[in-house]
């Protein structure tokens, strides 16, 4: 691979920029790995990464049915926080971002991260109240959050109005090493690199099969042919319930669709993540100028990719009485992502009924920040059994009654 440098880019601009190599191969596959990975998303990806350069496992394929990225991961609106309340949330979330601060000069890609800073406004008495707790139980955690007033948050967001009839601004949750990345080039960054350590990334490869003997799996079937290994990973998001049925055991996750918009692009009028949880939405400016707005999840399950005007009618609704500006805003796209929830609102990072097959899901509506702690968590567990970031994520909680519940803590978890 050749590195990416502003003297790379000197003497490409001097020979026409013919020079650029594939940031990734297309291989076909071959008919054995010591490990396969279903699903190149940023989780999938970031495994596999961590995979090789923490253990030095190389021979590795990453199957993806469709393009890479192109489910969750190129979906998302990008927040990157760790201020959760549970100790396990809060030790993985912050690896995750800790990796983010380095994660360009890691890749040799420029991922964009950007430590913008994140508001979550308290917009009643009772969100006052749990962002307080959130706050001790992060300086408890060693993560660096603090409760601020309402001139404070117009101060750092002065689009917002603070004093609206329904929801006055109370205060806010305030983490200022959050922010946000470009999705689409986490994916590239970790696949390229990826590719580099002779991985393969085989895409238009969907997995129909999941073939075991005597408690363990011995290969997977795809529309690209049999494939064996020594050892499976199940990165699919909200397709684990699938996959899972396929592997012969079930899962506790519900798949919905959670949906998204951006308007038409205008000049910097915010540079902070606003999360409104009391009206149910969240918003940013892109680098671009576009404000990308997300929502809440349908309230029924179901598998489509799609935006629904009734979502977005009410996700706007809530947010214009806090940012009465976007009411005159054109809006240019809405799509929509499949996500995979669980019960407590935390992923499942877990061994399975099959000894050699590893599942890795249950993000749901948040896991784009925890892509590089996921991926390092998950690749030691795969490689070693045991991992001391994924110890408390296991499938077996919910038989042993040990959730750590997020969805009370927090409303909306992007
Ligand atoms: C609208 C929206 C907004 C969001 N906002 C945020 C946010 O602001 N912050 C945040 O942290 N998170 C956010 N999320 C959540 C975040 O996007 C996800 O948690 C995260 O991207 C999941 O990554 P993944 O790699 O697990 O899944 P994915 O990126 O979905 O990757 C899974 C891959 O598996 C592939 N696959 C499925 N079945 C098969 C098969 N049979 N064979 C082969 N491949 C298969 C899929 O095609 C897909 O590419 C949001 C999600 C959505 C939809």
């Amino acid at each position: 691979m050749k590195r990416y440098s502003v003297f790379a880019i000197a003497r490409e601009a001097a020979r026409y920029h013919t020079g650029w190599a594939r940031a990734w191969r297309k291989p076909e596959p071959k008919r054995r790995y010591q490990v396969v990975i279903i699903g190149a998303g940023g989780h999938g990806l970031a495994t596999a990464y961590y995979l090789g350069k923490n253990f030095g496992i190389t021979d590795v394929a990453i199957l993806e049915k469709g393009w890479l990225g192109g489910g969750n991961t190129g979906r998302n609106t990008t927040i990157i926080r760790s201020n959760y309340l549970q100790d396990p949330s809060a030790a993985i979330y912050e690896k995750a971002r800790s990796l983010y601060e380095g994660l360009s000069q890691d890749l040799n890609y420029n991922v964009m991260f950007s430590p913008r800073g994140v508001l979550m406004l308290a917009q009643t008495e009772h969100e006052l109240r749990g962002y307080q707790r959130t706050v001790h139980a992060n300086r408890l955690q060693g993560i660096e959050t603090e409760m601020i007033g309402p001139r404070e948050v117009k101060r750092l967001c002065p689009i917002m109005n603070i004093d609206g009839p329904r929801y006055p601004v109370l205060g806010a949750l305030w983490q200022a090493r959050g922010g946000t990345a470009r999705h689409d080039a986490v994916a590239w960054g970790y696949a390229r690199a990826c590719s580099d350590m002779g991985m393969d990334i085989i895409q238009t490869c969907e997995v129909t099969g999941i073939r075991s003997e005597g408690g363990r799996v011995t290969g997977v079937s795809t529309t690209k042919g049999e494939i064996d290994c020594d050892k499976l990973g199940v990165v699919v998001a909200g397709h684990s319930g699938v996959l899972a049925e396929k592997a012969g055991f079930r899962l506790p996750i519900e798949s919905v669709a959670l949906q998204a918009l951006v308007s038409e692009p205008i000049k910097p009028c915010m540079d902070v993540v606003v999360m409104a949880n009391t009206v149910h939405g969240y918003m940013s400016q892109s680098d671009k100028g576009e404000m990308v707005i997300g929502g809440g999840t349908d309230g029924f399950v179901n598998y489509t990719q799609r935006g629904s005007f009734q979502h977005i009618e009410e996700t706007v609704r809530a947010l214009t009485e806090t940012f009465p500006m976007i009411s005159r805003l054109k809006m240019l796209r809405q799509w929509g992502g499949i996500v995979d929830v669980t019960g407590d609102r935390s992923p499942i990072l877990s061994k399975t009924p099959l000894e050699n097959c590893f599942v890795n899901c249950g993000w749901g509506t948040g896991g784009f920040k925890a892509i590089p702690g996921s991926g390092w968590g998950f690749a030691e567990l795969m490689a070693k059994g045991h991992s001391p970031l994924t110890a408390e994520f296991g499938l077996e909680r919910f038989r042993e009654g040990r959730f750590i519940d997020e969805s009370v803590a927090a409303g909306v978890a992007h």
